[in-house]
């Protein structure tokens, strides 16, 4: 029987300030993700699920289980890809074409990207993913649902729930998105890329 453990975090809780402050590490990966973990765990034991890897979970469960899965998933890729803030923090290599090729440059996609995690009505994530293929695209996506929904593999992500930014940024949303490209791990996410 699978029970689901809270990640480890690759850095220090107070190692992204000041973009994410320590007092928001603290409650959003030591109280939230970590009920998502207690939810889940009391929700599939005895169940089928209780044998099933998260990503299974992700693409067949319906209600309570499905939203808990998600949420551990998306958090799992959210925490995994930071590090402590780098001043000019660009990506290399193959995942930096790609970025180039589909959205003109960095400073392009990022606009854009911040642009549809500031425009997604409500609680929800935006992502970068690839098609099977290689190919790049953004997508909003409501509560706890994840690209690998729609076949995608899921690269970079921001969460747009207000728990991920009000302690540090209140109602300013898009100022807190803008901010985290100090903080992104381009390392892991080219890693995901995988090309
Ligand atoms: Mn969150």
């Amino acid at each position: 029987m699978t029970t689901f453990e809270l990640m480890n975090l690759p850095y220090a809780q107070d190692a992204l300030a000041p973009v994410i402050s320590p007092e928001t590490v603290g409650f959003h990966y030591g109280k939230h993700l970590q009920t998502y973990v207690n939810n889940l765990n009391a929700a599939i034991a005895g169940t089928p699920f209780a044998e099933k890897s998260l990503e299974e979970i992700v693409c067949i469960a319906e209600g309570g289980i499905l939203n808990n899965a998600g949420q551990i998933l998306n958090h799992n890729l959210y925490f995994s890809q930071f590090m402590a803030p780098q001043e000019d923090n660009r990506p290399k290599g193959p995942l930096a074409e790609a970025i180039k090729k589909t959205f003109g440059s960095l400073e392009q996609f990022q606009e854009e990207f911040v642009k549809k995690g500031a425009g997604l009505f409500g609680s929800g994530w935006v992502w970068l993913s690839a098609t099977t293929e290689g190919d790049l695209v953004i997508t909003q996506e409501p509560n706890a649902a994840n690209p690998i929904q729609k076949g995608l593999v899921p690269l970079l992500t921001f969460d747009v729930w207000e728990h991920a930014y009000y302690l540090d940024y209140q109602n300013r949303r898009p100022d807190h998105l803008k901010a985290l490209w100090a903080i992104v791990n381009w390392k892991v996410v080219a890693e995901r890329y995988g090309r």
